[in-house]
Parts: C-alpha cells; structure tokens; sequence
C-alpha cells in the first residue's frame, strides 16, 4: 500500500482504498492478507476484497493466521462485552462488524436463533468457519444467513437469505423490555427487528403521555413501547407487511389503544395539519434519506420538512422524538435541520436528550462510520 493507506491505518481506520493498493501480489478475492507499508514492514493482517473500492479492511495489526482460534477468541471478547450490558431483553447484537474488530461481520441473537450477515468477500467465504465458531459459542437452535443487503453487489456476492443450520421455530417470539415481541428473521427489515433502538425505546416510554403519533413505526417498537403510558397512540408505515407484525405483537402483548394506518408519513402529517390535529408526544423515526454523501443536501432538506411537519402538530410542553439512522448525517447537521424547523415554525424547543445506537452496537472511536444512530428528545416550550 502507498504511504497514504500507511498513515489512514496508523489514524486507525481500518479501511484501505483501491488506489491506495500499489501490488496486490497473488491475493484473490475472499483471501486474508498479510499487508506492507511503503519499505515492506508488515502492518498486520487484512480482509482482501477484489471487487470493492475497499480492497482491504484491517483485521490484525499482528501477523497471525486467521483462522477458527481467532475467529473464537474475537467472538468470545464480543459476548463478554455483551454481558451485563443488555438488560431484560433476549435479542440484541453479538457481533458488530468494525466495532468488534470483525470487518463485514454482523450476528444478531433472538432468543436461541442467530442472525448473520456475510458484508464482504473474506467474511463470505469465511461463513462456514463462522457458523461453526458461534455454534460452539452460543449453542443456537438455527443460524440463518441475512445476506440480502444491497452492500453484497458491491462484492459481487448473490443476495439471498437461507438457513446455514439448525430448525427455524415457526413463531419465534422474543423479550424486550418486558414486551414479547415475534421477529421475522428470514423476511423481516434489517435482521427481524430494530434492536439498535431498542434503549431509545425505553427512553421514549418515559415522556408518554396523552395522543402519541409514531410515525414510520415499522413493526411497532416504540409505538408498543410507549402504549401503556398513554391515552392513545397512533402508529404510521408505508409497509404493509411491517404493520400486520406490528398490529399482532400489539394483540400479543394486549395493547388496544394503538391504531396502526398503512400511510405516507408527508401526506399524513400534511393533512393533521390542515385538521388542526395535536399530539402530546411525535417520534420520527424515518429511513436513511441517504445512503451517499453527495445526496446529503437533499436529505438534510427532508429531514428538515419532516421535524417542521411534526412541530406543527405538537401541543406547547409536547415533546419530539427525532431520529436518523444515516451516517453521512452527523448530529451536528440534525440539531441544524431541527433548529431551522424550530425556527420556521416559531416553536422554541429544547433539548432533553441527546441519545445514539444501543450499548451492543458500539462505536469505535476512531472509525466514525460505526456511529449511525441519532435520536434528539426536544421538548415545545
Ligand atoms: N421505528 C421503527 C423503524 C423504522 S425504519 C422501529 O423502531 O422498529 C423506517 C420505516 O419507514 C420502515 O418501516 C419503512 O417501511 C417506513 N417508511 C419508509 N418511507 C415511508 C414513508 N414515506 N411514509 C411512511 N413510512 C415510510
């Protein structure tokens, strides 16, 4: 690699760019690697990818194999972390990618059943390995490979969602948070539930109260959160499929005051306007309006739209709950977006809470693309 790629690894980002790479020797896609900074010193060991605009993503800075042993001793340290960390809740994330120093690797737990995805081509044909490893780890009754996530084209690698092992139990129902909740992990957005919001959750059933409006609720987590605290809560998708499960995890957990609607959000908070609706709580929880930094501006003005909407619906005391799941948006430029809509409106806010992923998806601190999360508690003054 160039100097550049020497220096990024030294900052310590894992990633190395194809330009960076200056003799890729006999390396094949899916190979780990030994890499070398500029005059041959050896940085420690790498994912090689042969298709990617990362070729390579540090996993060692010793030079070791990476083989089952190693594989065992990283999980081993990721479930330690786990430990003590995820409370009254049987679903959360074992293995973060980066943040667990397995580049590409996801495991999601749901009860006794795994979640994995396989992000790049080492850890692909590392899955065998992989299953085996957290088998012996976890002793799970099925292992199920994600592997339809729009990242895998950029590796060349198929989308597809399987069975790597084990029986899938038909209606698998997890805890979280005192909520039984039925997670669809083979069809099911992300790996079957969003357990990254999972303590935002929790911090949102604390300012509860009155009409509650949860839009963009896909199967319903902080609309059944949030529930029992309140008089009513409407709850909002443009998705069919995430409201049916929504709507039975309410029946399961006897929440009848929630009123589900298959919707456009825009429009919805649109036309509560021109009715002169009120709500006493708002979350915003929408998708990542950009996956890219150069249509950041776009999303920035969406963002922006969709707090001033919610603010003209909350009553003075009531409270927002705003969320962004892109990393291109930092915090910064959402507290920026919320101020203009604050400002627009003439709906002073203030800050209650400045919160981010749950604990089991953590943030390395020199690898930025590991913080995603955002989610603002503003209060109507
Ligand atoms: N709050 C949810 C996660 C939301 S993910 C939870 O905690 O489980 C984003 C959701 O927005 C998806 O379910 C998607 O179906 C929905 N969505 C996307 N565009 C939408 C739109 N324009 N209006 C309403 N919902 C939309």
């Amino acid at each position: 690699m160039n100097g550049k790629a020497a220096q990024r690894v030294a900052s310590g980002h894992p990633w190395i760019f194809e330009s960076d790479v200056t003799d890729r020797g006999e390396a094949r896609g899916g190979d780990t690697v030994c890499v070398a900074a500029p005059g041959g010193r050896a940085l420690g060991m790498a994912l090689y990818s042969a298709k990617s605009k990362i070729t390579l993503r540090m996993i060692s800075s010793r030079v070791e194999p990476v083989d089952r042993v190693f594989l065992l001793r990283r999980m081993q340290n990721a479930l330690d972390l786990r430990r003590g960390m995820v409370l009254d809740c049987d679903a959360y994330r074992v293995i973060y990618g980066e943040a667990d120093l397995l580049p590409g690797l996801v495991v999601d737990r749901y009860a006794d059943c795994l979640v994995l995805q396989a992000l790049n081509q080492s850890i692909d044909r590392l899955t065998p390995l992989i299953v085996d490893a957290l088998t012996e780890l976890l002793s799970p009754t099925a292992i199920i490979a994600r592997n339809d996530v729009a990242v895998r084209t950029q590796e060349d690698l198929p989308l597809e969602s399987k069975i790597l092992h084990g029986v899938l139990p038909n209606d698998l129902t997890i805890t979280m948070n005192g909520l039984q909740l039925r997670a669809d992990l083979l069809g099911g957005q992300k790996t079957g539930i969003y357990l990254d919001q999972r303590e935002n959750y929790s911090a949102a059933s604390r300012y509860a109260k009155g009409r509650v409006l949860d839009c963009f609720t896909s199967t319903g987590g902080f609309a059944l959160h949030m529930a029992s605290k309140c008089d009513t809560v409407e709850a909002i998708d443009s998705s069919a499929n995430a409201l049916a499960v929504a709507q039975a995890n309410a029946q399961r957990n006897q929440l009848g005051n929630i009123q589900f609607l298959e919707a456009n959000a825009f429009d919805l908070l649109a036309g509560h306007a021109a009715a002169r609706r009120s709500f006493d709580v708002i979350v915003l929880d929408p998708p990542a309006f950009t996956k890219s930094r150069s249509a950041v501006e776009a999303a920035m003005r969406g963002y922006k739209e969709i707090n001033l909407r919610a603010l003209q619906l909350l009553q003075p005391g009531g409270v927002l709950i705003s969320c962004s799941c892109s990393h291109h948006v930092s915090e910064a430029m959402m507290l920026e977006a919320i101020a203009g809509a604050s400002l627009d409106t003439g709906r002073q806010l203030r800050v209650l809470e400045r919160r981010t992923q749950s604990q089991d998806h953590p943030i390395l601190l020199t690898v930025p693309e590991t913080h995603y999360l955002k989610c603002i508690i503003l209060q109507v003054l």
